[in-house]
């Protein structure tokens, strides 16, 4: 038991792949660490690239060689697409991510530079907003000397603090939900020694301690990460940042996420266990990485159920943010936990509790999901409907539907389960019989024939049990669902009007798009879909957005956590 992972879910990992882009900064190609990560048996790499600066803020040995550039430029603006490939060429083998390390410099031009920076950077995991430079143009991180002729501009030790943390506090306000991590908070131990004051920062009374407590108050407001960064480490100065920051941090709830920050393939992987251990000495539990900004909860412990539950919880914040507009995405939700996964009221800021319910609840921005691996009960009570047993091919369900509505027979709720076998059963619970459901029959049987096996209205009948072990939408805006997620699922809030589902299904069969699973709900006039989906998913993404305005919300979600 206790045993730590011996696995590093990195966020701040390997500055690689600028190559020859004139930069001795982390020129390793990025095929050699993804190998490298491969022969360890890694199920995942995270790259890391610098957004290129202005020219006035550069490092004296980049001053002093005799070509001008601009840093990495080049190969930062292609970098997305090498990830692309990368993760083409290694689909299945390991899980790729990429982050941008986003250069503060200023709220004047330098803000707009970097705001064009990270529109190139759209497809990043993650930005992490870092302090490399002060205004005056001097590098925290570059030579001693460049240290001592900054240190000796402001005056003393505590003036040169205080500036850099000014600066990331300026950082915070101004890059927004641009940024998810705080880069390396006490960078400047490098080169400069850290004041009393600032090492007893939680009982000083001292201006540089107030200002340090309020930059960590500003941090947990904003709901950013602090980056946890093994650099200071093999750099002679210790982790960024110290134990005592980390205590505070964790008491004021601030998510931490780990990193080499290494620029050299040697040092890739380095004391992956020390990092856990060192984060762990302060309280925490867990650390999250991050999967198209969305922060995925990891263990630090080798805990089999509590990778399960994190798993759960990652795939719900993805369901939800996958429904939001972008800008909405960076926003961190608010969480409810019930039966074994109250472990995490703890956890969460502002967190509730659920009693019994075992399942998470997760909500933001007027929507939500409620996911659990507790497999549904199947009902026990006598039903009354459709039941089908159909070749398992697309085009059934819609082809179901469509006639049904033609004769006016609406669905309330489906259950789908393929036998794995070439053939497929359903159940679909029917608004009440018309006296046309049994015409619907026989234009099925008519048109049908050879695809439907079995095709049966019964009003007494025993429910098949459709629920097998799987990870379960329980509820979406607090109407149940209760669909086994698979990799694609689709989720639509439409008008709820005979004949409105069936122009997203007609869709879905007009491009041979197989529906595994499809799930109905409704509030008053506002319906509700789950389907789990198995298809192309641009060409889903193209026909969603064609729906019309009957669909309030129309949305292919992929799981991009493991
Ligand atoms: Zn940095
Ligand atoms: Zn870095």
């Amino acid at each position: 038991m206790n045993k730590l992972n011996n696995f590093v879910w990195e966020t701040h990992g390997i500055h690689a792949g600028t190559e020859k882009d004139y930069v001795k900064h982390g020129i390793d190609k990025l095929e050699d660490i993804v190998e490298k990560a491969l022969e360890a048996n890694h199920p995942s790499i995270t790259f890391i690239i610098h957004s290129p600066r202005l020219t006035n803020f550069r490092y004296s040995v980049e001053k002093n060689t005799n070509i001008k550039f601009i840093r990495g430029n080049r190969s930062y603006i292609n970098y997305p697409k090498r990830i692309a490939n990368l993760r083409k060429k290694y689909k299945g083998l390991i899980n790729i991510k990429f982050g941008v390390e986003l250069e503060w410099m200023g709220a004047d031009l330098g803000l707009q530079w970097s705001r064009s920076k990270i529109f190139q950077a759209e497809d990043a995991d993650f930005v992490i907003g870092s302090v490399h430079f002060a205004p005056e143009g001097l590098p925290y991180d570059g030579s001693k000397e460049e240290a001592l002729e900054l240190l000796k501009i402001r005056g003393s030790l505590e003036e040169y603090w205080s500036g850099y943390f000014n600066e990331i506090i300026e950082m915070i306000e101004h890059f927004g939900d641009m940024i998810q991590v705080i880069g390396h908070i006490d960078l400047p131990k490098l080169n400069v020694d850290v004041p009393e004051v600032l090492q007893n920062f939680e009982s000083s009374s001292h201006p540089l301690a107030n200002k340090f407590r309020t930059l960590l108050e500003v941090i947990a407001d904003r709901d950013l990460a602090l980056d946890v960064n093994m650099a200071g480490d093999f750099k002679g100065v210790g982790v960024y940042p110290t134990q005592d920051i980390l205590r505070r941090a964790f008491k004021l709830k601030i998510p931490i996420c780990i990193g080499t920050d290494t620029h050299h393939v040697k040092y890739y992987g380095y004391k992956f266990k020390e990092s856990l251990q060192y984060v762990y000495e302060t309280g925490y539990k867990h650390y999250v990485s991050y999967s198209k900004l969305i922060p995925e909860k990891r263990t630090i412990f080798d805990d089999h159920d509590l990778k399960v539950k994190y798993t759960i919880l990652n795939k719900g914040i993805e369901l939800l943010n996958q429904r939001l507009h972008n800008k909405n995405r960076r926003i961190i939700p608010d969480f409810s936990f019930g039966g074994t996964f109250s472990e995490f009221l703890d956890i969460y800021k502002n967190a509730t509790g659920m009693g019994d319910y075992n399942a998470i609840r997760i909500r933001k921005a007027n929507k939500s999901i409620t996911v659990s691996n507790e497999t549904p009960q199947a009902e026990s009570h006598k039903v009354k409907g459709l039941f089908s047993k159909h070749a398992d091919i697309p085009g059934v369900i819609s082809s179901l539907f469509n006639t049904l509505a033609s004769e006016g027979v609406n669905v309330e709720t489906a259950r789908l389960k393929s036998n794995n076998d070439g053939t497929a059963v359903a159940f679909l619970t029917l608004e009440e019989d018309n006296g046309n459901i049994k015409s619907a029959i026989d234009f099925i049987s008519g048109t049908d024939k050879e695809i439907f096996k079995v095709l049966q209205y019964k009003e007494e009948a025993d429910l098949p049990n459709f629920y097998e072990k799987g990870v379960y939408l329980l509820e979406m805006d607090g109407v149940e669902l209760k669909l086994a997620l698979s990799e694609k699922v689709i989720l639509t809030k439409h008008h709820n009007a005979p004949g409105v589902l069936l122009i997203l299904l007609s869709a879905l069969a007009s491009k041979n798009i197989n529906i595994i699973d499809l799930r109905l709900g409704k509030r008053n006039n506002m319906g509700y879909s789950a389907l789990a989906v198995d298809g192309d998913k641009n060409v889903i993404n193209n026909l969603l957005n064609k729906l019309g305005d009957q669909y309030y919300e129309a949305n292919l979600i992929e799981f991009h956590s493991m």
